[in-house]
């Protein structure tokens, strides 16, 4: 028989189970990744994704397979494929968006006779499989990686050796990478050899991944997100390194978020938190300020314009610039959410608005009432300003620490800056 097999997440050929267990009990399988234009997403964003099917199709091409590459609306145009390859099943990884979750309801509507099989592959646990007594999800984080740790894993499932396709099949062309450029390479080859390089470093994480300039965390968070990287796989290559664990309690926060989305589906709009609501400001000049990384306080705007350049921000400029955004200019979490989702490689919305309401006090297991001082903040983590100079050229002659305050600057050396006055500090 034929099985469809739909890419969406997890745009890799080892550990995927829906790959997997298509390719054991089905004599033919049509690998299949259909482009939503309805999805939106920067140039970055969309490079990446380019070179990550372009990886897959090669992978698959290596194994006697390929890529169908389609455009539309990913249920119409799958069940147009099952239809014309006769497929007898469509199998796809489960995942926990309100997006994802109507994709699945709306597969398995419109499939007939057609099976329609869910598999694990996205998280390290699937969601939902770990409930806290009296509840459908944890809330709080730390009972959470409690139950994960202890948690009974799926084994992690290998590359399928040959991938019999049906012959005839238009497999359709991939569309350009396009300009976007500041990230490394998309793809499962590229954070395959992404992961080698980290597990060797993996040890210095707890010590340095607060550090701003010195990109010393593992910047796997774009290859999780398109599932180029096996989460499982991760945890599991990681744990038998020495002092992994303060590095695999981080994907644990990507396996809580997800099981709250699971549970919460409205993380994007609403507060998580009951009563927790409040008059937000519509302050578009502020907002503006932010968004173009202009508000005059050197560590936010060096965020933001690593955020534009990049697709990518360092997790402790993620945490300034919301906070700054919310805690400083009182503007709504969901508008600053909004940009990284137009912005972020990486962007997903567990995590993205999972974190944003954690940083604006309206989410799970969080403080409402903590605020970070960006200045200190800020000489903390990046003691002689090198990350600012990085990314604010403007400041560039401004030596080490005064990067931080250019507003002490004495007369002419603040004349000579081009740099705004911070919109606020208080
Ligand atoms: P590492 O520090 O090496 O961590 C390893 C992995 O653990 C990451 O790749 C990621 O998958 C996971 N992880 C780490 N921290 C978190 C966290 N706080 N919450 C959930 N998962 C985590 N992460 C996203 O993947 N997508 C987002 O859209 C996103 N939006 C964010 C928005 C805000 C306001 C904040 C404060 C954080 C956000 N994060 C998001 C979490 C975190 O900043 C990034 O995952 C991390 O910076 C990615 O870099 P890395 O891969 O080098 O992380």
């Amino acid at each position: 028989d034929t099985a469809v097999v739909l890419f969406t997440r997890d745009l890799r050929v080892h550990d995927n189970p829906a790959l997997h267990a298509a390719c054991e009990t089905a004599a033919r399988v049509v690998p299949l990744f259909v482009l939503d234009p309805s999805v939106p997403g920067s140039p970055n964003r969309h490079r990446f994704l380019v070179e990550s099917l372009a990886d897959l199709r090669e992978s698959l091409r290596g194994r006697g397979g390929d890529l169908v590459v389609r455009e539309g609306d990913p249920v119409e145009e799958t069940l147009k494929l099952a239809a014309e390859v006769d497929a007898d099943g469509i199998a796809l990884a489960a995942d926990v968006s309100p997006y994802a979750h109507r994709r699945q309801r709306r597969l398995v509507e419109g499939a007939g006779r057609r099976s329609v099989k869910l598999f694990p592959g996205v998280t390290v646990v699937p969601p939902g499989d770990l409930k806290p007594g009296g509840g459908d999800h944890y809330k709080v984080f730390t009972p959470y990686y409690r139950a994960w740790q202890a948690a009974k894993r799926r084994d992690v499932v290998g590359t399928p050796r040959t991938i019999a396709m049906p012959a005839g099949v238009g497999v359709g062309r991939l569309p350009k990478p396009g300009s976007g450029n500041g990230f490394a390479a998309g793809g499962e080859s590229a954070g395959r050899r992404r992961v080698r390089e980290w597990l060797r470093s993996v040890g210095e994480y707890d010590e340095l991944h607060d550090d701003l300039p010195g990109d010393g965390t593992s910047r796997l968070s774009p290859y999780l997100h398109f599932g180029c990287v096996s989460p499982l796989d991760l945890a599991v290559a990681a744990s038998e390194k020495d002092g992994a664990e303060p590095f695999i309690r981080q994907l644990c926060w990507r396996d809580f978020y997800a099981q709250v989305l699971n549970a919460f589906p409205g993380l994007r709009t609403k507060a998580y938190r009951p009563g927790t609501e409040e008059n937000w400001k519509k302050d578009r000049h502020a907002f503006e300020a932010w968004e173009a990384g202009q508000t005059g306080v050197p560590v936010v705007d060096a965020g933001m314009r690593q955020l534009v350049d990049e697709g990518w921000m360092h997790n402790r400029a993620r945490l300034l610039t919301a906070s700054y955004l919310t805690k400083h200019l009182g503007v709504d979490w969901r508008d600053g959410a909004a940009v990284f989702m137009a912005h972020l490689l990486d962007a997903d919305v567990a995590n993205n608005y999972g974190n944003w309401q954690w940083v604006a006090g309206t989410g799970n297991d969080t403080r409402p009432y903590r605020r970070f001082n960006p200045v200190r903040q800020a000489l903390r983590f990046d003691p002689a300003g090198d990350y600012v100079r990085r990314y604010v050229p403007e400041l560039a002659s401004v030596p080490g620490k005064a990067v931080h305050t250019p507003w002490d600057l004495d007369e002419a050396d603040r004349r000579a800056v081009k740099y705004p006055e911070p919109l606020t500090l208080d």
